[in-house]
């Protein structure tokens, strides 16, 4: 048959369609009363609306019967004229253009191998990676025993003071709270020997007790591997990198000034274990005076990353009188804070605060870079802390931590990437977890299954909620897999990484 002739208007999509519609060899078969009563309706609907859809399923339908059933639309009473003057009626209504072949042969199956690849997550990820806004009720009930069992009240629970008033740092509370089991409360009390806890009561309200490998817990709690793991520490973190006081440089025009080295709650993987939290110290202003003024004589800098411990730690008056005068060297046109108080002490996130950093972004940009692990670390609390800080601020980043156990499968960090997005915050980087420091040996990754969580995302989150992968390692190392395979001629041949489908992408001249 010369469809060239007989379907002119049609593009080749749709001779497609029509080639697969009518072509089935072998007898003709003999549709049942109720499929003939279904393309009828349809048929119906198709001619008498000026929408797209009942056209397009009368097409899915034919199709339908076509691979089930071998009918053709003959079998059915349909006209091949009739079938292409509805194929005409498509192609004009639809605003693009878009032929029924090029919708039924082509974006459909597509969009339908897209859903497939989504499917396992979004059946899994209530149950495996729940936010603390689906587990919230949850988390009001652990809020209740906690400040009944600690004598706490609503006004100090709701305030950052009261947090750190209340923080628990001994284990007998901590077992008061969580109804640890013996052996467990002997071993955190062998830990804590050597390695600092403290969470605040927001933070534990997290935990679901009883339930193992609870990730907040595994966060904030020390366990006896610290201590199995124990060995001499790489050369500390930065001490290599610290070319004035409080500074640490290993990019020209970036530097990070450790401004404190006190934190909200203390992190079982903190890759800084060995300056923070061991003592809590207060940095006389002599300290920051002169890291100040190695950014002064430095006019290459035009970045300067306030970090600690945690930059949310220090007092109001501190923290403004910093950004001011960073605001008032020229060459510095940015800064950022790091805090992960948003998440373990949402309660800071006050109109006071708001007002310092509100400032100081609009003489120049501030960026908040926080740390959230767990899809569970977003509350409604977190959640509003987020989107208030994101209104003052240019914007909010996460820098995670790949940790075994905790965030080290496709369903937890898409779920914590898609979650984290929800509540104002942009996936920045994700770590593999520092070799530095064998204390927290047991958390750590594999740099590949890290890579291969990571790619999975492309194609399948949104793009701005898909963070850079990398490993520290005197600077930040991007560790993502290359999508260009190779070159064939003038062209570079790409492979698609949510399907490895590869494409031929010619190169420029
Ligand atoms: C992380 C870090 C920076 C900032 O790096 P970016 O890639 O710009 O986020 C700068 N200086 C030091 C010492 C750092 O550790
Ligand atoms: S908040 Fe950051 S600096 Fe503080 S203990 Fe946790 S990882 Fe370390």
């Amino acid at each position: 048959m010369n469809h060239e002739a007989s379907l002119p208007e049609l593009d080749a999509f749709t001779r497609d369609l029509f080639d697969e519609l009518f072509c089935p060899a072998g007898a003709s078969n003999t549709p049942t009363q109720a499929e003939r009563r279904t393309i009828n309706e349809l048929m119906q609907q198709a001619r008498g609306e000026g929408l797209a859809k009942p056209i397009v399923d009368v097409f899915r339908f034919l199709l339908h019967l076509r691979d089930e059933k071998r009918l053709t639309p003959r079998d059915l009473g349909l006209e091949k004229s009739e079938l292409v003057s509805l194929a005409e009626h498509h192609q004009a209504l639809d605003e693009h253009g878009v032929s029924i072949g090029g919708r039924c042969l082509k974006a459909l199956p597509i969009v339908r191998e897209a859903n497939a690849r989504v499917a396992d997550y979004l059946e899994r990820h209530r149950e495996e990676a729940p936010t603390g806004i689906e587990l919230w009720d949850k988390i009001c009930t652990n809020r209740e025993r906690i400040k009944q069992i600690l004598n706490m009240g609503e006004d100090r629970w709701n305030s950052f003071g009261g947090q750190l008033k209340y923080a628990i740092e001994s284990v007998d509370t901590l077992s008061q709270i969580m109804d640890l089991p013996q052996e467990t409360v002997i071993e955190i009390q062998r830990v804590t020997r050597h390695y600092r806890m403290r969470l605040t009561p927001y933070y534990a309200s997290l935990i679901m007790p009883g339930a193992p490998h609870d990730p907040i817990m595994l966060q904030s709690v020390p366990t006896a591997e610290m201590l199995t793991n124990a060995g001499s520490e790489v050369p500390p973190v930065a001490a290599d990198h610290s070319p004035a006081r409080l500074i640490d440089q290993f990019y020209p025009r970036v530097v990070a000034m450790k401004a404190t080295n006190m934190c909200g709650m203390y992190c079982t993987h903190c890759l800084r274990i060995a300056h923070i939290g061991r003592k809590d110290r207060i940095y006389p202003r002599e300290a920051y005076t002169e890291a100040l003024q190695y950014i002064r004589d430095n006019p290459r800098i035009r970045d300067v990353l306030i970090t600690g411990g945690d930059a949310f730690v220090l007092p109001n008056e501190t923290l403004a009188w910093i950004l001011a005068e960073l605001d008032h060297i020229e060459h510095v046109r940015l800064k950022r804070l790091g805090s992960r108080i948003p998440v373990t002490t949402p309660q800071r996130i006050n109109g006071e605060l708001l007002d310092i950093l509100g400032r100081s972004n609009d003489k120049k940009p501030l960026r908040v870079v926080t740390q959230i692990n767990t899809a569970r670390e977003i509350t409604p609390v977190s959640r509003e802390a987020f989107r208030k800080l994101s209104g003052r601020v240019s914007a909010v980043l996460n820098q995670a931590v790949l940790l075994k156990g905790i965030n080290d499968s496709t369903v937890k960090m898409w779920k914590l990437c898609e979650t984290i997005q929800e509540a104002y915050v942009r996936p920045y980087y994700v770590f593999n977890c520092s070799y530095r420091n064998p204390q927290f040996d047991h958390l750590r990754v594999p740099v590949e299954r890290g890579r291969d969580i990571i790619e999975s995302m492309y194609g399948n989150i949104s793009g701005d909620a898909i963070p850079r992968y990398i490993a520290t390692a005197g600077g930040k190392i991007p560790l993502h897999r290359s999508n260009v395979l190779g070159r064939c001629g003038s062209d570079i041949i790409l492979k698609k990484p949510w399907d490895g489908q590869e494409v031929k992408y010619p190169d420029a001249g």
